[in-house]
C-alpha cells in the first residue's frame, strides 16, 4: 500500500516500492536523425534490479495459491539478482532463504545476499545441467528436501513474464503517452521481454531482443560471453539444450545480437557520457537501442530496459587495465601491442577440452605448426560467470605424439598460455610478461574482446 504526498509515496513494505520506475531520455550517445531512446531505470528498484518484480510476483503467487505458507523456506539456484530479490522478499515477509549459487560467485555477491540473512550454498559452476550438483538441480533437491520447501523456478514460474505483461509493459506506454514504436530487452530468463513484450506488441510496438553475439538464442555457437546475466550458455556436456520455458520465443519481432565488445564500450560511454552506471546488460540493450534507433528514425520512440545499475560491477567492466589486457580497450598511448604483431591470419585454432588427441592431431593438418594449442572450455551454463577469454588450458604440440590418441585433451592441459590484450601498450605488456617470468621464446596468445585471435613469442613483441 502506498499513501501519495507531494513529497513523494510513502509505503508499508519496501516491496510495495517494487516498479514504477523512471524513464530517462538519453542526451548525448544517441545517433543523429535516429529516434529518440529512453531508457526504464531499473537499477532503481529497492532491490538493485529489475529481478525484484519477479522475485516479489513469485512470492505472492506462491502465497496465494498456498505453495509456500508461513515459515516456509523459499529456495532458488542463482547468484544473480534474482538471488538479490528473493533474499530481500524473504527478509522482508520472514521466510527463511536458501540460495544455491556457483562456486565462482564474486565474494561481493555472496556477502550481499547473507547481509538479507540468506543461506548461501555453493556448488561447482561449471558442470552440464543434467549433472545433480548443478546450481538448478541442486536447488530443485534442496526445496523438495526441506519441510515448507517452495523452489522460486524463475525459468518455468509463469508469475515471471506475467508481472512485466501487467507493470512492466503498461508503465513504460504511460510514461511514454502510447508513442513507444519499439522495446528493446536482453533475455535471461525471458521474462522481461516476454511480458513486457506481449503488453506492448499487442499495442503495435516492435519488440527487439537484444543478445550477446554467442548467445543461442539470437543463433550463436553457445560459448562464453563477457556481459553477465543475458543470453544463453550452451555447456559441451549438455545433453539436451533447453531454453527457459517462460521465454516465449514467438514475442520478440527480431533479434540484434551485440558482440561483448560494442556492449562493453556502450556501457562505458553510458556512464561517462549520459550519467548512468549500470550492467553488462544495459550496455548491451542500448548498443542495440542506438542501432534500432538509427534503422527507426526520427519518427520513432526506443525504449531498452536497463535492468540494474554498475555497481556491483565495478571490478569488471571499469577496470581499465584489466579491459585493455583482455583486448576490449586501447591504451592511451601508443606503441600498442597490435603495433607489434602486425597482420595475422584470422582463425586461431583451438581445441575443445572434450576433443580427443587424435581430433587435435589431424586438426593441425599440414604446414607450420603452432607451439600449443589453446583449449577452450568447458563453457558454462552459469549466466553470472565471467567467462573471458574463453581458453582454460593449453596442449604444447610437441607432446601430443606421445599421448594416447583418443584420450581427451582436456585431461592433459596445462596452465593457460599467457595473454595480452591487442589495445595494450606494449611496454606495459611487456612489463606484466617480465614480472610472471616469461621467456622470450615462450608462446602468447593475442586477444581481441576478450578472444584468442592469434599466438605469437614474447620476442616477437618488439618495438
Ligand atoms: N540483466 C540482468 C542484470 C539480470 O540479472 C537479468 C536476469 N537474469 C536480466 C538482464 C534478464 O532478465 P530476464 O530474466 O527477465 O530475461
Amino acid at each position: 500500500m502506498a499513501t501519495q504526498t507531494s513529497g513523494g509515496p510513502v509505503y508499508d513494505s519496501v516491496l510495495d516500492a517494487v516498479g514504477a520506475t523512471p524513464l530517462v531520455r538519453l542526451g548525448r550517445i544517441v545517433p543523429d536523425g535516429g529516434a529518440p531512446v529512453w531508457v526504464k531505470t531499473e537499477g532503481t528498484n529497492p532491490g538493485g534490479s529489475v529481478k525484484d518484480r519477479a522475485a516479489v510476483a513469485m512470492v505472492r503467487a506462491a502465497e496465494e495459491s498456498g505453495a509456500l505458507r508461513h515459515g516456509g523456506t523459499i529456495v532458488e539456484g542463482t547468484s544473480g539478482n534474482t538471488g538479490v530479490g528473493l533474499a530481500m522478499v524473504a527478509a522482508a515477509r520472514g521466510y527463511r532463504a536458501v540460495l544455491v549459487v556457483p562456486d565462482r560467485t564474486t565474494p561481493e555477491k555472496i556477502a550481499l545476499l547473507r547481509a538479507y540473512g540468506a543461506e548461501v550454498v555453493t556448488t561447482p559452476g561449471l558442470v552440464p545441467k543434467q549433472d545433480p550438483r548443478h546450481v538448478q538441480q541442486l536447488a530443485a533437491r534442496i526445496a523438495a528436501e526441506t519441510p515448507g520447501g517452495w523452489l522460486a523456478d524463475q525459468y518455468g514460474n509463469p508469475a515471471n513474464p506475467d508481472v512485466h505483461e501487467h507493470t512492466t509493459g503498461p508503465e513504460i506506454w504511460t510514461q511514454t503517452g502510447g508513442r513507444v514504436t519499439h522495446l528493446v530487452a536482453g533475455a535471461g530468463t525471458g521474462g522481461t521481454v516476454t511480458g513486457a513484450g506481449r503488453y506492448l506488441s499487442a499495442r503495435g510496438v516492435q519488440v527487439v531482443a537484444a543478445d550477446p553475439w554467442t548467445s543461442r538464442y539470437g543463433g550463436g555457437d553457445g560459448s562464453p560471453y563477457a556481459v553477465e546475466a543475458v543470453g544463453h550458455y550452451l555447456h559441451p556436456l549438455t545433453e539436451t539444450d533447453t531454453w527457459p520455458a517462460v521465454y516465449d520465443t514467438a514475442v520478440p519481432n527480431r533479434t540484434e545480437r551485440v558482440d561483448d565488445g560494442e556492449s562493453l564500450r556502450t556501457l562505458r560511454r553510458l556512464a561517462r557520457e549520459e550519467g548512468l552506471l549500470v550492467g553488462g546488460s544495459g550496455g548491451l540493450a542500448v548498443a542495440a537501442a542506438l542501432r534500432v534507433s538509427a534503422q527507426a528514425g526520427p519518427d520513432g520512440l526506443v525504449v531498452a530496459v536497463l535492468p540494474d545499475s554498475g555497481r556491483i560491477y565495478l571490478s569488471r567492466y571499469f577496470d581499465d587495465a584489466r579491459l585493455r589486457t583482455l583486448g576490449f580497450l586501447d591504451a592511451p598511448q601508443g606503441p600498442l601491442v597490435r603495433d607489434a604483431v602486425g597482420p595475422y591470419e584470422p582463425g586461431l585454432r583451438v581445441a575443445p577440452a572434450t576433443a580427443t588427441v587424435a581430433e587435435v592431431r589431424a586438426g593441425l593438418g599440414d604446414g607450420p605448426l603452432p607451439d600449443l594449442v589453446p583449449v577452450v572450455q568447458p563453457r558454462t551454463t552459469d549466466a553470472t560467470t565471467w567467462a573471458v577469454p574463453d581458453v582454460v588450458g593449453c596442449v604444447r604440440v610437441a607432446e601430443l605424439a606421445g599421448l594416447a590418441a583418443d584420450d581427451r585433451v582436456g585431461a592433459h592441459a596445462g596452465p593457460p598460455p599467457v595473454t595480452v590484450g591487442h589495445g595494450e601498450g606494449l611496454d606495459e605488456a611487456l612489463t606484466r610478461l617480465d614480472a610472471d617470468g616469461v621467456g622470450s621464446g615462450d608462446p602468447v596468445l593475442v586477444l581481441v574482446d576478450g578472444r584468442a585471435v592469434t599466438q605469437v613469442h614474447r620476442s616477437d613483441l618488439r618495438r
